[in-house]
């Protein structure tokens, strides 16, 4: 290696420019850029990543690295050049984006000696009588027993949320054993699995998968979306595939949303691989992520599946990346820098590392399915259900005319009223969607028309029935209900209007008082592992109708609900955003597909008050081919994604008057820089929600076809003190 003098750090703390260091003679043989190390600041030692190295510097007086933390570089080439597109393409400063590819333990090299493990040492009948024994006396041993009751393997004792004191006490009494283990070993997924076998694939499916070998074996770069609809055999693909790879000796990165991280998922990849897999998402301790990037440097695990952040794990020897699901928004980090979509990032690592990439949807994004047309990508698709289940039947119901019939209001109309009790006297299940949580949604003066909002955000409260009170769903402020309108101090005058699950539970509960019913949204799953629970519980027949938000759209498989009900199918259909059919479309098709997934046949039950709307009807038909084309041509004509890119500039601050006047300078700036042909300038304008936890928000758009020509007066864009701005180069909405 060549003999270095000085390098470029980039410091930890967010400073906007990497600082020069020089190099010690012993250590100028060893330095690498992506190498931590530890460097003197006027603040005293700090740390930081090398990002280049040079033979001069232009200060007359640097100083010397300190220590050398890491022996060697924590990114490969490709992944160094990849955090480096991604800083310009996104308009990020690179060390945070290299914070997304060294994870904060990998970062200190915390010595992981494994973390605190707590496990029952009675039978959990015992236990039981124990935590009711403790229940008076020590009330905190007894819901750390409690927790522990529920997760029969044993807790983190970094995800106990009882105190971690009262667990020490319970080993001491030698009611839990603790041991230290080496986190990300799974323990919690330590069951034991059904090994699989592969399925032997259809023409469709065999097509596919040979164009996807033939990639990887040439080493060779290119982009496969499989268009297929649920249960048509993609994951049967992706798990062949894998396979494949690791017949190359070569490893794969799977993303997957994070709703869909569930056991159930990561059960169908340990069957099929005797390998170890590394688990990778956010609701992972740090020493989980660490160990598991760890196993991926050693090669001591081949296959990593995670949410978007895993796009960023150090696999070795790459062969193929997969993202599933590749249309869902969870993939977009909004409003924190970087605004990156991993789904183009898996696309760029692919190109930077020779590999292929899967792309899979039942419902592929419109920008995807356009890159096939213009033969960017490959097309692949599954045009039948692998197995002998039969496709849905979806119908529109007006609800005007439905609700002229039962002379009132009523969630639900007769015909799907009629649908449900069949299917609780047949024992088969039911879904019903609507994507509002809470009772109702707000409270309005009669008097004044004054509604009831959040005094920290521009946003009605909503109200929660069994909390007994109003809240916020931007900031959980949380207010009394009173008799009194605060406005016009009128009596007794507050009304409530609109309506969320928890009214849709007891007005189902009205209308058949033996029903049973699960409820899956975000006030339901507060706690770990509950939204899974409450899947399991489902499947397990504990329930005839689980109602929910758009978390019951994805993730599991119900093999006995044969109905779907989606409340107000419209409900999106208002919001002006150039994504809403889209993602309408997306999330029908989505719902739909829980249906009828085994032998049974499914039925789904639109109900609208927009029983006219061309998006609904194509959903209802399940025309992808026609919606497509209709979305290119509305695209196409009004320009925006995918025949050009969008790039949103965010001010947000306290201080209203600052964030527009921030907002209106940058526009003025970009305006003086001169734009680009073709592109646009749109105007300064409130964002989507104006008001989020005492802080305003003004935004503008720029519409232009090559991000690139924008980056240098992009870079000469400044947020005053007290102003906090963002850049979101391709945002999944121009709107919030
Ligand atoms: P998707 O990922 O598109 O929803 P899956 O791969 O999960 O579809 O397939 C749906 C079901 O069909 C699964 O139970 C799977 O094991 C089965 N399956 C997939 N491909 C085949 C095949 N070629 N032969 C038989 N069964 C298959
Ligand atoms: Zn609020």
């Amino acid at each position: 290696m060549p003999k270095t003098l000085f390098v470029e750090v980039l410091l930890d703390q967010n400073l906007a420019r990497p600082l020069d260091y020089s190099v010690p003679e012993e250590w100028a043989h060893l330095t690498q850029t992506g190498m931590r190390v530890e460097v003197p600041l006027r603040t005293g030692v700090v740390q930081g990543t090398i990002s280049k190295l040079k033979d001069h510097s232009q200060w007359p007086q640097v100083k010397a690295i300190v220590r050398l933390i890491s022996s060697h570089s924590e990114l490969s080439d490709s992944l160094w050049k990849l955090a480096q597109w991604m800083s310009r393409y996104y308009c990020a400063p690179l060390q945070r984006v290299i914070k997304l590819f060294i994870p904060p333990n990998v970062r200190r090299q915390t010595k992981e000696k494994g973390e605190l493990f707590f496990k029952l040492t009675r039978t959990h009948a015992e236990s039981l009588a124990l935590c009711e024994a403790l229940r008076k006396k020590a009330p905190a041993q007894a819901e750390v027993l409690e927790e522990i009751l529920q997760t029969p393997k044993g807790v983190y004792a970094t995800s106990l949320k009882a105190p971690r004191s009262a667990a020490a006490a319970l080993v001491k009494k030698g009611i839990l054993s603790s041991e230290k283990v080496l986190a990300g070993d799974d323990l919690l997924l330590e069951e034991e699995f059904f090994p699989t076998k592969p399925k032997k694939l259809n023409a469709e499916q065999e097509a596919c998968l040979s164009g996807i070998c033939s990639s990887m074996e040439k080493n060779q770069f290119a982009v496969h979306l499989i268009q297929g609809i649920t249960g048509s055999g993609k994951t049967e693909i992706y798990l062949q595939a894998i396979q494949e790879a690791l017949n190359q000796n070569k490893s794969a990165i799977l993303l997957v949303p994070e709703i869909s991280l569930t056991s159930q998922t990561i059960e169908r990849f340990r069957s099929r691989f005797s390998q170890k897999i590394a688990i990778l998402h956010h609701r992972r301790s740090l020493g989980e992520r660490s160990t598991a990037w760890g196993m991926l440097k050693d090669k001591q695990a081949m296959i990593a599946v995670g949410a978007r952040s895993a796009i960023f794990c150090p696999a070795q020897n790459l062969g193929l990346i997969i993202v599933d699901e590749e249309h869902d928004s969870s993939y977009k980090q909004h409003e924190e820098t970087p605004c990156y979509q991993a789904r183009d990032v898996a696309i760029m690592r692919g190109h930077l590392e020779g590999c292929p990439v899967i792309l899979g949807s039942a419902t592929p994004s419109i920008e995807s399915r356009y890159n096939c047309e213009i033969g960017k990508y490959r097309l692949h698709r599954l045009t039948a259900r692998a197995t002998s289940a039969t496709l849905p039947q979806l119908t529109i119901v007006d609800m005007k005319r439905a609700l002229e019939q039962t002379g009132g209001f009523s969630h639900f109309s007769p015909q799907l009223l009629d649908a449900m009790k069949l299917r609780i006297e047949k024992g088969e299940q039911t879904l019903l969607f609507l994507n509002r949580r809470g009772f109702h949604r707000m409270q309005v003066c009669k008097g004044c028309n004054h509604i009831l909002k959040c005094p920290h955000c521009d946003l009605a409260l909503t109200f929660h029935k069994q909390a007994d009170h109003l809240r916020c769903h931007l900031c959980d402020f949380i207010r009394e209900i009173g008799r009194e309108c605060p406005e016009c101090q009128g009596n007794a005058t507050l009304e409530f209007k609109g309506f969320g699950t928890e009214h849709v539970e007891r007005s189902l509960h009205a209308v058949f008082p033996e029903v049973r019913t699960l409820r899956m949204d975000r006030d339901t799953t507060q706690q770990k592992n509950s939204h899974e629970d409450l899947f399991k519980q489902f499947r397990a027949h504990k329930a005839d109708v689980l109602i929910g938000t758009q978390m019951i759209a994805k993730g599991f498989h119900f093999p006995s609900v044969t109905l779907v009900g989606i409340l107000n199918a419209d409900a999106t259909l208002t919001i002006p955003d150039f994504r809403a059919p889209e993602q309408l479309f997306q999330l029908i098709t989505q719902v739909a597909g829980r249906s009828g997934r085994s032998e049974l046949p499914g039925e789904v039950i639109l109900q609208t008050f927009l029983p006219e709307h061309p998006t609904l009807h194509l959903a209802a038909s399940q025309d992808y081919e026609a919606f497509f084309s209709s979305q290119i041509q509305e695209r196409r004509e009004f320009g925006y994604p995918p025949f050009c890119h969008l790039i949103k500039l965010l001010f947000s601050s306290t201080a209203p008057q600052e964030a527009l006047s921030a907002a209106e300078k940058a526009h003025a700036h970009i305006l003086k820089e001169g734009l680009p042909p073709g592109a646009h300038l749109l105007p300064v304008s409130p964002a989507g929600h104006p008001k989020i936890k005492d802080s305003y928000r003004f935004q503008f758009v720029i519409k232009c076809f090559k991000v690139s020509e924008l980056h240098a007066s992009l870079g000469g864009v400044e947020a005053p003190r007290g102003v906090s701005m963002n850049i979101d180069v391709d945002p999944v909405s121009t709107f919030f």
